[in-house]
């Protein structure tokens, strides 16, 4: 069994930026400590414009020279495979950085993040010299091709939730497309997206087509934003720093923007649910996983009343199961939350529950104080209305509210009573009327009796503030690509023949 601890102590990590293949230190850094227990990891360059301007440069003219671009579609894929195999291979470096990075548990950083990252990477990778391109039908005498050209220099800004996969969302489609690449990941996680940008260069992407600038979202974030030669911003983070990106775009070049957004997804649990015990062990699990750091986290439990009682016995005997413990040991399921400031967050949101009046049935404190670093036990409330904080603002953190409903039109009402539609659920045995709840749910992704099931083949982003545009499947592409119009005057037909 790996001893992760003595990994840990052993980590070096290297915090400077990456730009044109090459790491460079920026004029000014900032610490940067684990979640865990406060240790301090590192310093981390605070990219500023003097190296968004070098990112922007190298980028621009790796996409001019098209030395990636121009590469045949089946070398360009074997490379994006390979990036994917070396990530593999570096799975517990890769997992430990993002273990003691973002405090998430050892056990999902290897199995979940570095897995579904890598797995990204391939499938887009695959994609590259498979996906083709279209013949309008046009009269004989001329020939119409629409075809994809990729956009040209992208920025892509991520949260710290899954910083790893969140990088891979947007750089394989990105690259995969033909595209140059600059990449800011969170000031609270910036260190596996620029040990990536290694194993890219490794791989054989060429100097400038992936570039990684750390530093602070008012900062360099703000700086790529409102950048003039930067042709698309894909950004995945809050609604609130979501809308500032749009004005970015409308202050300078009208580049692209594509959003992934908040969420407060609806979790409807009928009367008739096929199988409760599922329905329970969904509704905790998928709350938890991620110490309820997840956009797409089903944060508001719709129940209806009849059920309600023995729904929330078999929840409270469960809870103890996602008790939290030090994310570098195997066993455990819930680690700390990313920094102090989203620790006191979460705690005042559990006392805003309080204070208006919702119940608190499980946790609701501070746990592993002792530790140095930040964590919240699971929590659970119930007799929570729609119209309370809890369940309109996004938590972001292990606290499941419990809203019970007597009437399913309405419970569906409620769920879309909300600025958000990224994610929901509805259990229920009759499918036709679970199809006609999931029709009428405002939300990018419906699950019907489960919560879990994801695939890098479907579109995931959200309804109303959650976003627009989608990541992964291959409509990922449309974020990374213009289409263009190539109209060929070919004269009249043949005549006979
Ligand atoms: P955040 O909006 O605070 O930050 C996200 C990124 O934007 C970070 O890199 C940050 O440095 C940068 N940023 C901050 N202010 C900026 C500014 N003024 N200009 C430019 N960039 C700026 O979000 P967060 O706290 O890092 O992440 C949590 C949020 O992300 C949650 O709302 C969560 O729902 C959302 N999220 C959404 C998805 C999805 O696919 N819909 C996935 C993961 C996380």
């Amino acid at each position: 069994m790996t001893d992760w601890h003595a990994k840990a102590a052993a980590l070096q990590l290297d915090g400077r930026a990456f730009i044109n293949g090459e790491r460079i230190a920026a004029e000014q850094s900032f610490d940067k400590s684990s979640p865990i227990d406060g240790r301090l990891l590192g310093q981390v360059a605070r990219c500023d414009a003097r190296e968004a301007e070098l990112a922007v440069q190298a980028a621009r003219q790796a996409f001019n020279d098209r030395r990636w671009a121009g590469l045949p579609p089946a070398q360009r894929k074997r490379i994006l495979i390979k990036f994917a195999d070396l990530m593999l291979a570096h799975k517990e470096e890769l997992a430990l950085i993002e273990t003691m990075d973002m405090g998430k548990p050892i056990r999902y950083s290897q199995a979940v993040d570095v897995n579904s990252a890598a797995n990204c990477l391939r499938w887009y990778g695959e994609a590259t010299d498979k996906v083709y391109d279209e013949i309008a039908p046009t009269p004989d005498n001329s020939l119409a091709l629409i075809t994809r050209e990729p956009v040209g220099v992208v920025a892509a800004i991520v949260p710290w939730n899954y910083p790893m996969l969140m990088t891979s969302w947007k750089i394989a489609p990105a690259l995969a497309a033909g595209n140059s690449v600059i990449l800011k990941p969170s000031e609270k996680s910036p260190y596996s997206a620029l040990r990536m940008a290694e194993l890219a260069i490794e791989a054989g992407i060429p100097p400038g087509v992936l570039n990684v600038l750390p530093g602070y979202g008012h900062e360099i974030g703000q700086i790529l934003g409102l950048h003039m030669d930067v042709d698309c911003l894909a950004f995945t983070g809050s609604t609130c720093v979501g809308k500032q990106i749009f004005s970015y775009a409308a202050q300078s070049n009208l580049k692209r923007v594509w959003t992934e957004l908040g969420g407060k997804s609806a979790n409807i649990v009928c009367a008739d649910c096929p199988d409760l015990e599922q329905a329970v062990q969904s509704a905790l699990g998928s709350m938890y996983f991620n110490q309820g750091e997840s956009c797409n986290a089903p944060s508001r439990l719709f129940v209806e009343r009849s059920i309600k009682d023995a729904f929330l016995a078999r929840a409270l005997e469960l809870v103890p199961q996602y008790q939290v413990s030090d994310p570098l040991d195997e066993a455990t399921v819930m680690g700390a939350l990313v920094d102090a400031q989203q620790m006191r967050s979460v705690l005042g949101y559990i006392e805003a529950g309080r204070a208006e009046g919702a119940q608190l049935l499980a946790g609701g404190g501070q746990a592993r104080s002792d530790s140095g670093g930040f964590y919240v036990e699971p929590t659970l409330f119930d007799g929570v209305r729609n119209d309370m904080k809890i369940a309109r603002e996004e938590i972001f953190g292990p606290v499941l509210s419990l809203i019970t409903f007597d009437d399913v039109a309405d419970a569906v009402r409620q769920a879309n009573d909300s600025s958000y539609g990224l994610q929901a659920a509805v259990w229920s045995g009759n499918l036709a009327k679970a199809h006609q709840i999931a029709r009428a749910l405002r939300a990018g992704t419906v699950h019907v009796n489960q919560y879990d099931d994801d695939d890098i083949t479907v579109p995931f982003g959200g309804y109303k503030q959650s976003g627009n545009g989608r990541d992964k499947s291959l409509h990922a592409f449309d974020k990374y690509t213009e289409l263009k119009t190539t109209w060929l005057h070919i004269g009249a037909a043949l005549q006979g023949g």
